[in-house]
């Protein structure tokens, strides 16, 4: 096409040819990470910060993310996989990082050759480690993850001598280093919960345990976000925090915490069209206007981790103004509807789906309540066509409509 040709030239916003925005995008805002970052470190005391940055930073960019929690406050990372972990490693971020879920065949050698903290749940797990080290002829830096009322991953409380005998012998050897001993929460977003204080008396006993068997982790630690922001007594030498990097409130009873979302959600307006009186829109037409009106479609739906379930269920902003999604949630596209459209919206305008509310947007805890699920899920789940750009923290990738700010 050339620069004449009329279709492109009412390409984006009337603004003429070039590159297009996406149509569907979701903004990582590193300053609110670095935001959150400080309000933990307001929290942890003089605790270190290990930010949970599994499942691709709960989605956000694992190595974008990492960065910024480490200039901003934390000093250690803590991700499901070695997998994951080694990734980050290939991105150039050297700090430390644990990785705490592994089959029994993990790949072992290259984490201990890739400097990757090894999370051990069992003296099975233990025994892969050390043959390991011995195989890279390297120390394998070992976490021990102890399962005090989770039952989970960790130690079994039946299994924990063993595998403190096993783990003084092999640090012995030199085959090992204990660096540090966790463990996890079932409860803690139920702050006062009476299994939250069991769970620490059984951690106690186990450090204990260590303690007598001549190990000495460095870091010790138990508190992921919830406990972090309130419960201060278990802080221990290090807090494990994940979705309050991420700007949700872990106990959304309580508050925000004054933590901000780093995650914008935008689609742009690809059609405006009438609706008259009485007709019914999308599939299976659970919506029919009651009057003459004007919808907007959206090109998000299902397969880009917007629920069908939300169907007729969620707004978005839209022209200065929250409006109601109208009927059946698609595969790749929903409805809004603009009323009388007095606000003049236009195909090419941006529709914020859910962010830290900056344009007036809903937050994804509105999408959350109203799914009966957890933040955790809502941005873990966008996907699909949905593109990600990360802006703020000195760096802007991959956006080439900036954030829309
Ligand atoms: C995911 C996870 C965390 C972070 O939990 P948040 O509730 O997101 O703060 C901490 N520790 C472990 C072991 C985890 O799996």
């Amino acid at each position: 096409m050339t620069s004449t040709d009329p279709v492109s030239a009412l390409g984006t916003n009337g603004a003429g040819p070039g590159p297009s925005r996406a149509q569907l995008e979701y903004v990582v805002d590193l300053d609110a990470i670095a935001h959150n970052t400080g309000v933990l470190r307001e929290h942890a005391g003089s605790a270190g910060i290990m930010a949970v940055v599994k499942a691709d930073a709960y989605n956000h960019g694992a190595a974008a993310v990492s960065r910024a929690v480490l200039a901003s406050g934390a000093s250690e990372l803590g991700v499901t996989t070695i997998g994951e972990a080694l990734a980050l490693r290939n991105a150039g971020i050297t700090a430390p990082i644990l990785a705490w879920l592994h089959q029994l065949d993990a790949d072992y050698d290259a984490a201990i050759v890739g400097d990757v903290e090894i999370g051990v749940s069992s003296p099975r797990h233990l025994a892969r480690v050390v043959a390991a080290a011995r195989r890279v002829g390297r120390p394998a830096a070992v976490t021990l993850k102890i399962d005090t009322g989770l039952n989970r991953n960790g130690v079994a409380p039946d299994e924990w001598e063993a595998t403190v005998i096993a783990a003084a012998r092999a640090s012995a050897e030199g085959a090992i280093e204990v660096r540090g001993a966790f463990t996890h929460l079932s409860h803690a977003d139920e702050p006062g919960h009476p299994t939250i204080d069991l769970q620490k008396t059984a951690f106690d006993a186990a450090l204990d345990g260590l303690r007598r068997a001549g190990l000495k982790p460095a870091r010790v630690h138990m508190a992921n976000s919830a406990a972090t922001l309130t419960r201060p007594d278990l802080r221990y030498d290090m807090v494990r925090p994940g979705i309050s990097v991420y700007g949700f409130s872990p106990v959304p009873q309580l508050g925000t915490f004054g933590l901000r979302p780093a995650m914008t959600v935008r689609a742009q307006v690809i059609l405006v069209k009438r609706v008259r009186a009485g007709e019914g829109v999308s599939y299976g037409h659970l919506w029919t206007a009651e009057r003459d009106t004007t919808v907007a479609l959206i090109p998000m739906g299902y397969a880009d981790g917007l629920p069908r379930t939300l169907s007729g269920r969620f707004e978005v902003q839209l022209g200065g103004r929250r409006r109601r999604a109208i009927g059946r949630v698609c595969m790749d596209q929903f409805v809004v509807d603009l009323g009388e459209n007095e606000d003049g919206v236009e195909e090419g305008d941006d529709a914020y789906v859910f962010g830290n509310g900056d344009h007036g947007e809903p937050s994804a805890q509105a999408w959350a309540d109203a799914l009966d699920t957890i933040t955790y899920e809502i941005v873990c789940g966008i996907k699909g066509r949905t593109t990600r750009s990360i802006v703020g923290g000195g760096t802007v990738a991959g956006a080439p409509g900036g954030n829309g700010r």
